[in-house]
């Protein structure tokens, strides 16, 4: 599979024409093109891919909206799009390991130094009260100083000047990890962003897993190939050869500097907090890079980054209870998961499984199997009538959580709550659902009571 955006904007091009839109006409990327992803959605109910040609204050063009539908997705994992857990599932079972190429088109174009200049990026500001200018697409690229461990995250970063971005490092999460080992020896972490990439590499970058997983054999694993890195300039970093843009730096030692607030995937904007900085050491990128935006808290953001969640859970709940039936993550911090379960206990496993396995989770439902749970409502009769909140509650307190839930009482340390709606003893105990004797609904002809058709 070709490995970088603009292939993949080619497919779409091709497979879903009402998919892609070029913007010709100038706008102002503070507010504007936020506005209008989000104005295109709720008004027009039409989410394509956008490219804004002519966006003020910059020479470069704006590619923001990409993940916005699932159909898209699963174009680029070479899926049907209900078979994108699994096709997820098998790359993460099966990753592929990255290779090192000497041909890499995100090298046209070397800034170091003092050629060095971020505000020759679109300056895009999403929401009222962000406090500035972010980078929502960076895909970091970082090694553990003290071990062979390669990581890929997505880290937003806010445009502090020509040569310095805060960044939002998630504490206890990987690069966090490896920032510590690097300050505590007094160094800086030498770290990269990838700026425009296929989505492959995007479902990669957000893969949920043990600090030894490499994201970037998941990559390969959804690309069916070895994703092709190339050697930084500034550094013994690897990046991707074909990305659009690449920005290599280091995160400096014992210091911090004012970050947001900046409206995140909770739908809230969150407050300033004294954050990690980066150094910007160099800057490569095509001749004619396009900029990636990321219309963050918008469904470019979160149907992205459903579906590695939703694999990560699906995978730690079949772990331990086998019958696993679906997994869907329907808001921040929740999931709703079915099961058949076979014996007694099992919808307290699976609250236990995914409070595990996922560092963001906050509020797991079980229901079993007859549950549709991609239906609000069916989820909500399960609760309502197979559970006994004082029994089917659990409540985990003071644990690790994100930090970006406002509802905590420090930043990232929570409480965390599962629902078993399952009935009890058993499915084929509880009380029998009501429904229409089958052979009268089979026999019964709506044509016979002239009710087919409205008229
Ligand atoms: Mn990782």
């Amino acid at each position: 599979m070709a490995q970088d955006l603009r292939s993949y904007l080619e497919l779409v091009k091709s497979k879903k024409p009402d998919d892609f839109q070029v913007v010709t006409k100038e706008i102002n990327p503070a507010y504007e093109i936020t506005a209008l992803v989000v104005k295109l959605e709720q008004e027009a109910k039409r989410r394509p891919v956008l490219l804004f040609t002519n966006v003020t204050g910059s020479k470069l063009p704006v590619l923001t909206n990409l993940h916005a539908s699932r159909s898209r997705i699963a174009l680029a994992m070479n899926a049907a799009p209900q078979d994108l857990l699994r096709v997820y599932l098998d790359a993460m079972a099966k990753p592929i390991p990255p290779k090192v190429v000497s041909r890499a088109p995100v090298k046209e174009v070397i800034r170091k130094g003092d050629q060095v200049n971020l505000l020759d990026f679109p300056q895009i500001v999403h929401h009222e009260r962000d406090a500035g200018p972010y980078v929502t697409a960076a895909i970091s690229f970082t090694k553990d100083p003290e071990a062979e461990t390669w990581n890929c995250a997505y880290n937003r970063l806010m445009i502090q000047g020509r040569d310095k971005t805060s960044i939002h490092v998630t504490p206890s999460k990987h690069v966090w990890e490896f920032y510590r080992n690097a300050e505590a020896k007094g160094e800086p972490l030498p770290i990269a962003f990838a700026v425009g990439v296929h989505p492959a590499i995007a479902l990669g970058a957000l893969a949920i897993g043990s600090i030894d997983e490499d994201e970037r054999a998941i990559m390969g694993g959804i690309l069916g190939e070895p994703l092709e890195l190339v050697r930084c300039e500034t550094s013994e970093l690897l990046v991707p050869a074909h990305a659009e843009i690449v920005i290599e730096g280091e995160i400096l030692p014992r210091v911090r500097t004012p970050e947001g607030p900046f409206g995140e995937f909770t739908g809230y904007s969150l407050g300033q907090r004294q954050r990690e900085v980066v150094k910007v050491k160099a800057i490569t990128h095509r001749a004619d890079a396009l900029f990636q935006d990321i219309s963050v808290a918008h469904l470019d953001h979160l149907l992205l980054s459903t579906v590695p969640i939703e694999a990560n859970i699906y995978r730690a709940v079949r772990a331990m209870v086998p019958t696993v039936n679906a997994v869907r993550v329907p808001a921040p911090f929740t999931c709703v998961v079915s099961i058949e379960q076979r014996t007694l206990g099992q919808g307290n496993n699976v609250i236990l499984a995914v409070l595990g396995a996922d560092l963001y989770m906050k509020r797991v439902i079980v229901v079993d199997h007859d549950v549709d749970i991609f239906n609000d409502r069916e989820v909500n009769w399960a609760i309502a009538t197979r559970c006994q909140p004082d029994r089917d509650i659990t409540v985990v307190s003071h644990v690790r959580g994100s930090d970006l839930d406002p509802s905590a009482k420090e930043d990232g340390y929570t409480a965390k709550w599962g629902v078993d709606a399952t009935a009890k003893p058993s499915l084929a105990e509880y009380t029998p659902r009501n429904r229409v004797p089958r052979d009268v609904y089979q026999r019964i002809n709506l044509d016979d009571y002239c009710l087919s058709s409205r008229g």
